[in-house]
């Protein structure tokens, strides 16, 4: 290095906060100062990173534009600010390293894919990494899944009874590798190690259990794989018998599953993969991305029937690249390994135990997995990316939020729970958590709110939840003492995580479609039109109510809510309507059911949008009965896409006290024509989605004529659906309204925490 007095220096401390800590930042800086020709120094703060450069003014010029332009592919920066500070008197550029007790505030990092330096060492047969299954550096690895406690070093992971030999300390040491400070750097003397276990869990002694594993693929066996967030089980794509066996031993009817393809190129003769899905497809955080179906694939017929999305993702471990490059299959099933709704399995043996029967093998190794993570689901609408299970990759990178609060745990709903946790103007979602109602989810919750606050160092004292009293959630939030509990309606947290995501302020058109969601009038809310702000709401509209004889059942069920929008609308003797769906109920059954809605037993008044999917789906001969949540929605919604039929159902608009009522009588009359007159079912479906989408904009005319609101914000489950989403979002913007819906937290009831935790941060602000 040069002797630092030039002619004419200038000294700038930077700050940087982000996530710029254990993503191979402070390397990078390094190298790009002294390529810049700068002296001075770097170290982590609680909120970043805090640099110093000195130099001529134009080379530090040249630095600042490039740590931006260049920095790590993982670093997230959110605010850099250089500001003038005096020359000083030095003759290098140092690393500071880190005081104990910072970082507190600084980002962790979520689980990203190996990369492309990383691959080509893995292949490179004189490298002392070949082959190595865990192979990462400071820009690809395990994060998120690993950490069990912060500051962000080896010591608070899993990696912690792994000592680095002499070659990777060496590394680890030197600021200007690529492995400085990669916390779960290791090789084949020092790492992690695969193992084979049989179907009992007995070891089997191989020194290649890679290719052990590839050639039981090949022959369609089963393979239960442990991977970054968690174990899946893995079988040939291509093959029917493997395909039809996962489904029979893992008891998961027609459910879709996710493939995970060797290359992109592989991919694009099965299905439409644009410039921006091919983007997602290859980002590090390499989700599952749903891509409309090319027809006639070659992929076996039991993957997803009866659906015309695929979900597809390409490989993120070493491990992944390891297996493809180890078999000739192109093509893995790759599910979360679990037995029907139950949390992913994340432990050697607690796999073996839940996984018995199901798995012919198990890949298992020796470095935990300390947080559950599930693969991350999306789908690119209306131009953007939209998250439907916001998982690995994704976690915990904070939605920032546009004003400051304290501290607030949300807890979620109970289907898709994920909860969330405000720290100043950021609000940290978890991962998907699952169905609070099976027991092993419910501990993962509880482990999640531990964990969550933990790592962020923050424990709030104002808790949000919603306000149905059964939902676990729930209760969990009323039994804490001491604590300011905020109850929030689930279709205004809905729309509320919208608005957050889109930085909305003031008040706001919001509709609100889902299956469930409990009303502050006791029954149970789903097709809702609200005036909403983030402290308030007004309910403006709603599908009329219908009882969902059963409850729960009838969610099952879907016949049960046709039956129950025939009675409403033609009275008792529904038999003579002389339809072919009733023809296929059991009698006995039927009468039962009919009973329940006379006598108002067990029978829960509904305003359900997702019921009303079901009654339509039930009706045309669609599905009466579902194996999985929401099947006959979206059966309805695949049989649409094969028309383009312009006509539209009706359906009327009446004033009910304070609000509009959608009501469903000139739709059932139009449906049941229609089904005498044996029109086709796409047609029918086309028909049903145009006509709701048709009322929904229509109602927001009249609403806006009366309040001048012009902003739409669109949520809950039903927008999954992305023919009534385009449908609505088309009607919508042709009457020139703006109209906002969800792109980084899902619609569904995976986003609610978010909506939740910014109304209880209102209220409690403006309650001062
Ligand atoms: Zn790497
Ligand atoms: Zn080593
Ligand atoms: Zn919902």
């Amino acid at each position: 290095m040069e002797e630092t007095t030039r002619a004419v220096a200038v000294r700038k401390a930077i700050d940087v906060t982000g996530i710029v800590q254990g993503v191979g930042f402070r390397p990078f800086v390094y190298r790009l100062a002294r390529e810049c020709g700068l002296t001075g120094l770097i170290a982590n703060t609680p909120a970043g990173v805090s640099i110093e450069v000195q130099g001529e003014t134009d080379l530090v010029e040249q630095f600042l534009a490039r740590l931006q332009s260049e920095a790590p592919p993982l670093a997230k920066i959110t605010s850099l600010t250089p500001r003038d500070i005096e020359v000083q008197s030095e003759t290098d550029f140092r690393i500071i390293t880190s005081r104990l007790g910072d970082p507190p505030k600084a980002l962790i990092s979520p689980d990203v894919a190996v990369c492309s330096d990383c691959l080509r060492e893995m292949i490179n047969p004189r490298d002392r990494r070949f082959r190595y299954p865990f192979i990462n550096c400071t820009n690809c690895g395990p994060r998120f899944t690993i950490i069990h406690d912060i500051p962000y070093d080896r010591a608070r992971t899993s990696m912690s009874s792994f000592r680095m030999c002499g070659a990777c300390q060496a590394e680890y040491d030197d600021p200007a590798n690529r492995r400085f400070h990669a916390q779960p750097n290791a090789c084949w003397d020092c790492g992690p190690q695969l193992q084979l276990w049989s179907s009992e869990g007995s070891r089997v002694d191989t020194p290649e259990p890679v290719r052990d594993v590839a050639r039981l693929l090949d022959r369609d066996g089963i393979v239960a794989i442990k991977g970054l967030g968690g174990f899946h089980l893995a079988c040939n794509a291509r093959s029917e018998i493997a395909v039809n066996l996962l489904r029979e031993r893992k008891r998961r009817i027609e459910k879709p599953f996710a493939v995970m393809f060797s290359r992109v190129e592989n991919l694009e003769h099965l299905c439409v993969v644009d410039d921006a899905a091919r983007k997602l497809l290859l980002s590090f955080e390499r989700p599952v991305v749903l891509l409309a179906r090319q027809p006639g694939t070659a992929l076996a017929s039991g993957i997803a029937p009866n659906n015309r999305f695929l979900g597809a993702f390409l490989p993120y471990t070493p491990l992944h690249h390891l297996l493809f490059s180890s078999t000739k299959l192109d093509a893995l099933v790759m599910t979360s390994a679990n037995l029907s709704e139950e949390p992913i399995a994340i432990d050697n043996q607690e796999a073996v135990q839940r996984l018995q029967g199901i798995a012919d093998a198990f890949l298992v190794h020796n470095r935990d997995i300390l947080r559950r993570c599930d693969d991350s689901v999306v789908r690119v609408a209306a131009g953007r990316t939209q998250q439907l299970r916001r998982s690995r990759g994704f976690v915990p990178v904070p939605v920032p939020i546009e004003r400051e609060s304290e501290p607030i745990l949300a807890v979620g709903g109970e289907l898709k729970n994920t909860i969330c946790v405000v720290r100043g103007s950021e609000a940290f979602l978890s991962q998907h958590i699952g169905d609070l109602e099976n027991l092993e989810s419910y501990k993962f919750f509880q482990e999640s709110v531990e964990h969550l606050q933990r790592i962020l160092e923050v424990h709030p004292k104002i808790i949000a939840y919603d306000l149905h009293p059964d939902y676990f959630s729930t209760k969990w939030a009323l039994a804490r003492p001491g604590m300011q509990l905020v109850g929030v309606q689930h279709h205004h947290a809905h729309i509320a995580a919208c608005m957050a995501e889109n930085h909305l302020d003031g008040k706001v058109i919001g509709i609100a479609l889902d299956g469930t969601g409990y009303g502050s009038d006791g029954a149970i809310w789903g097709g809702e039109v609200l005036l909403a702000d983030y402290r308030d709401f007004e309910r403006a509209a709603h599908l009329e109510y219908v009882p969902l004889p059963g409850g729960a059942a009838a969610i099952h069920e879907p016949w049960r809510t046709a039956v129950s929008y025939l009675f409403k609308h033609y009275g008792k003797d529904i038999a003579s309507l002389d339809l072919p769906f009733l023809k296929a109920i059991d009698a006995r059954r039927l009468s039962v059911v009919q009973q329940m809605i006379d006598r108002e037993i067990h029978s829960p008044r509904t305003s359900s949008c997702g019921r009303l999917f079901d009654a339509v789906a039930a009706l045309i001969g669609v599905r009466s009965a579902v194996n999985y949540e929401a099947q006959a929605a979206i059966e309805l919604e695949m049989a649409a896409h094969d028309s383009t039929d312009l006509l539209t159902y009706p359906f009327d608009l009446t004033v009910d006290g304070p609000h509009w009522q959608i009501g469903t009588r000139p739709l059932l009359r139009a449906l049941l024509r229609d089904m005498q007159h044996q029109e086709p079912i796409p047609a029918m479906s086309r028909r049903f989605h145009n006509g709701l989408a048709q009322v929904l904009v229509s109602l927001a005319e009249r609403i806006r004529d009366k309040t001048r609101l012009e902003r739409v914000c669109l949520s809950g489950g039903c927008f999954q659906n992305l023919l009534l989403f385009d449908l609505l979002l088309d009607g919508l913007r042709a009457k020139s309204f703006e109209v906002y819906f969800h792109s980084e937290v899902p619609a569904g009831d995976g986003g609610i925490s978010l909506g939740q935790a910014l109304i209880a941060a209102h209220r409690v602000a403006t309650a001062l």
